[in-house]
């Protein structure tokens, strides 16, 4: 069918890599491209001679647009996966445009140097892709991403209008660590270090970080704390589900990840603002990233289960009607068949399946688009073929 540029060989990138290469008939051609080069040869070396997609590798500073636009023009993909940081959305999707291909991503543009994500620097380029005859596909991981399309399938097949939606994100995982992040320590902790907010009657109410707890009983997981916490997809869902009253966002935190969370933030390790050490700048977040553990080598050591879906409240027929759509993933299961743990697995399966809508036209939308604004079916139906197969109760218990 055709060939990908995927941009990032960290987590997130290992098992998109590992999916492009199970589904060769789509995936012919993929090229590895990152800031550290011998992570997409180390890939590489692992998956040549086991896939019939061929694989090249090639370095790139995705902060420079005209590296990412002689990359895009000589190897020629028809879409670029962009797992690298958010920092990279907006120079990455600028060499889309010049060179008119179609883009993919897991997270929202986020500044280096404020901790707030909103879609709007992604939004503002809708009229501009829409004249190139290009598509962004925006939020193709899990959440954002899955949480999307079941959204779009809620609506599509079960609702006449949904009035609320509760976004669970529960890892029960547990990596033997008294503190470490699943995915990119740096903007999982810029994430949940940020106040909380959820979207009432079309307005953003905002609560302090971790104010807003419930205890929920997960299945395949059990009873777990969870906190409200801000999360982007809010802002998108808010305008695409229609006669939407209220969405929240919660996940899932053990007390030791809290604990500690507290006391680096009293001692200022979790800030972004650069200090000066030994007559260098160094911003602390970063420092504490590099002293914490690789999310990618938590693999070998989780077990356990995660459990991500939404809830669903509102209307069919003119009778009240609930649903709750989720997906249980197994750690170790994950490990056993790419060698990640199931955050990394339950983004980068959601990715390689947008890439592939994309490719295969199945998605064909010129413009700028959040994933609940596709037809979710397609989606629905490879999730189960690719990894993350979903499960549906129609009775679920309601989060007070
Ligand atoms: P990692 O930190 O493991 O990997 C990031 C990769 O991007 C690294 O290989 C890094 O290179 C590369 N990179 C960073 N900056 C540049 C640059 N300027 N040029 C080229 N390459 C660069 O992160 P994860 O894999 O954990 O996360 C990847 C993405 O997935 C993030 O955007 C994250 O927010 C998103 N995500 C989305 C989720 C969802 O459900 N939607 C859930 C989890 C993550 P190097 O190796 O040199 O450091």
């Amino acid at each position: 069918m055709g060939r990908a540029l995927i941009i990032g060989a960290g987590g997130v990138a290992g098992v998109v890599i590992h999916k492009c290469c199970q589904n060769s008939e789509v995936f012919e051609e993929i090229c590895i491209a990152s800031r550290t080069k011998s992570k997409c040869d180390a890939f590489r070396d692992k998956l040549q001679g086991k896939t019939k997609t061929v694989i090249t590798t090639a370095q790139v500073n995705a902060d420079n647009v005209d590296e990412l636009i002689a990359l895009i023009e000589s190897y020629k993909p028809q879409v670029v996966i962009n797992v690298a940081l958010p920092y990279q959305d907006l120079t990455i999707m600028d060499a889309c445009l010049a060179t008119k291909t179609n883009y993919m991503d897991t997270a929202n543009y986020e500044p280096e140097d404020t901790a707030k994500f909103e879609y709007s620097w992604q939004w503002a380029y809708r009229e501009r892709f829409e004249k190139a005859g290009i598509t962004a596909l925006l939020g193709s991981g899990f959440d954002p991403g899955v949480t999307g399309v079941f959204c779009a399938y809620a609506q599509k097949h079960h609702f006449d209008e949904i009035h609320y939606i509760d976004i669970l994100d529960c890892n029960g995982g547990d990596h033997g660590y008294p503190f470490a992040t699943n995915f990119n320590p740096e903007i999982n902790i810029r994430e949940v270090s940020a106040k909380g907010s959820f979207i009432e009657n079309g307005q953003w109410v905002e609560t302090e970080p971790m104010e807003i707890k419930r205890e929920y009983d997960f299945k395949g997981v059990g009873k777990k704390d969870m906190y409200l916490l801000h999360h982007e997809e809010l802002e998108s869902l808010a305008i695409n589900i229609k006669g939407v009253k209220r969405i929240r966002f919660f996940m899932t935190f053990g007390q030791s990840y809290l604990t500690h969370l507290k006391c680096l933030e009293n001692v200022g390790m979790t800030s972004i603002e650069p200090i000066e050490y030994e007559g260098k700048q160094i911003v602390p977040l970063q420092f504490l990233k590099a002293v914490l553990p690789d999310p990618a080598s938590l693999g070998p050591r989780t077990v356990g289960k995660t459990n991500i879906g939404c809830i669903f409240q509102g209307v069919k027929d003119g009778k009240e009607k609930t649903y709750y759509l989720y997906n249980i993933c197994d750690h170790q299961a994950c490990y056993k068949e790419v060698g990640s743990q199931a955050i990394s697995y339950t983004t980068g399966v959601p990715a390689m399946i947008g890439a592939m809508m994309l490719m295969t036209g199945t998605w064909n939308k010129p413009g700028v688009y959040n994933i609940e604004e596709f037809d979710p079916d397609p989606f629905m139906e490879a999730l189960n073929k690719w990894g993350l197969p979903w499960e549906e109760d129609f009775n679920p218990v309601l989060v007070p």
